[in-house]
C-alpha cells in the first residue's frame, strides 16, 4: 500500500518507528508535514494540494495530530475522508478524544466506568459540583490539558472553590473530578489496534506526585490486562471511532476507570516498557484494512 503520515515531527521516536514498520513490511510511505496541505474545495472532486503541488494517491493516511493544531489537522484528515482515502482514525474521532468533556458525555452514555465528574459554569453552581463527585479531595482538570499540566489536585473543598473561581475568571473551561485514592499515582495506558489490545504498561508516579504521566517523572512497567481492563479500553476506543488510541485507566477498585482516550498515542514509552512491536501492529492493520475494506464496521 501508499501511505502517508500526517506529522509535524519527522524525526520523532513514533513517526521514525511507524516509517521504518511500513518500509520493512514493503509499503511506499511518506512523512506528510499537516500544515503543509492546502484543502482545494474549488474543482468538482474533492482535492488536496501539498507544499503547492496537487497530492498524488495515497491508499491510507495515518493522522498524527498535536494538540496545538487539532482544528487544521482535522480539516485535512476530513478531505482526505471526503477523498475515500483511508484512514483509522477519522477526523470526528480526534476532535471527540481532545475534548476532555465531549470524551466523557460521549463515553458515559455507552456504560463506560469513568471517575465520577462534573461541568458547570457558574459560581453558584461549583459547591454542588463539588459535593456531586463526593466532597474534597477533588481533582480540577483544565478540558485540553496534556502531559499532566493543567491537572490539579485540590485537598479541601475551599480550596477547591477558589482553584476553580479563579480559572473560570480567566475564561478556563474545567472539569471537577472525584480523586481516586485507590490508584495511588498509578494509571493503566492500553494501546488500541482496531478490536484488540496489543500492549499495555502500568505509569507510575515519582514520590508523592499522583499525576503518573511520564512527563511528571513517572517510570512504567509491562502489565497484564484483566478481560475487564482489555473490554473497557477497546470499548473506550470504539465509542469514539478511533482504531488506533491509547486508553488510560485508573485501578479503582471495582475496576477500571476511564479517564482519557488518546487519538496520537506515543510508543516510545509503551514499546520500551513491553519490547512489543506497536508500530507493526498499527501498519498491519491498516494494510488488512486496506486490502479487505468490507471488515470495517463503519463501512457496512
Ligand atoms: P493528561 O491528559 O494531562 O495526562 P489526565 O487526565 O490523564 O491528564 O491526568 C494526569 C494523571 O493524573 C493521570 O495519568 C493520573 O495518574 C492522575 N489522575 C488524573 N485524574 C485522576 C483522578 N480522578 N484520580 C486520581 N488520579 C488521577
Amino acid at each position: 500500500m501508499k501511505l502517508a503520515i500526517l506529522s509535524r515531527a519527522p524525526h520523532a521516536y513514533s513517526t521514525r518507528r511507524l516509517r521504518a514498520a511500513a518500509l520493512d513490511r514493503g509499503h511506499t510511505v511518506k512523512v506528510l508535514n499537516t500544515l503543509r496541505f492546502a484543502i482545494d474545495l474549488s474543482g468538482e472532486e474533492p482535492d488536496l494540494q501539498y507544499r503547492g503541488r496537487l497530492l498524488s494517491d495515497y491508499d491510507a493516511i495515518l493522522p498524527r495530530i498535536g494538540s496545538s493544531i487539532t482544528y487544521y489537522g482535522t480539516a485535512v484528515v476530513r478531505q482526505f475522508e471526503q477523498m475515500d482515502v483511508y484512514t483509522p482514525n477519522t477526523a470526528n474521532g480526534i476532535s471527540n478524544a481532545r475534548d476532555k468533556l465531549r470524551a466523557n458525555q460521549i463515553l458515559s452514555r455507552h456504560n463506560i466506568d469513568m471517575p465520577p465528574t462534573t461541568f458547570v459554569h457558574s459560581r453558584a453552581d461549583v459547591k454542588m459540583a463539588i459535593e456531586q463527585v463526593g466532597g474534597a479531595p477533588v481533582v480540577i482538570k483544565l478540558l485540553e490539558g496534556t502531559q499532566g499540566i493543567g491537572v490539579i489536585l485540590a485537598p479541601e473543598e475551599k480550596v477547591a472553590q477558589a482553584i476553580i473561581e479563579t480559572l473560570h475568571s480567566t475564561k478556563q473551561n474545567v472539569l471537577i473530578q472525584s480523586f481516586i485514592s485507590e490508584s495511588r499515582g498509578r494509571d493503566i495506558r492500553a494501546l488500541v489496534v482496531g478490536d484488540r489490545v496489543v500492549a499495555a504498561m502500568r505509569r507510575v508516579a515519582k514520590g508523592d506526585e499522583f499525576r503518573s504521566n511520564v512527563h511528571r517523572g513517572g517510570t512504567v512497567e509491562p502489565v497484564q490486562l484483566s478481560p475487564e481492563f482489555e473490554q473497557a479500553a477497546v470499548k473506550s476506543a470504539q465509542i469514539m471511532g478511533l482504531r488506533v488510541a491509547g486508553v488510560d485507566m485508573l485501578e479503582g477498585n471495582e475496576g477500571p476507570l476511564v479517564m482519557e482516550v488518546n487519538s496520537s498515542p506515543g510508543l516510545e514509552g509503551i514499546e520500551t516498557a513491553t519490547g512489543l512491536d506497536v508500530a507493526g501492529a498499527i501498519i498491519d492493520y491498516i494494510n488488512n484494512q486496506v486490502a479487505f475494506p468490507e471488515i470495517d464496521v463503519r463501512q457496512r
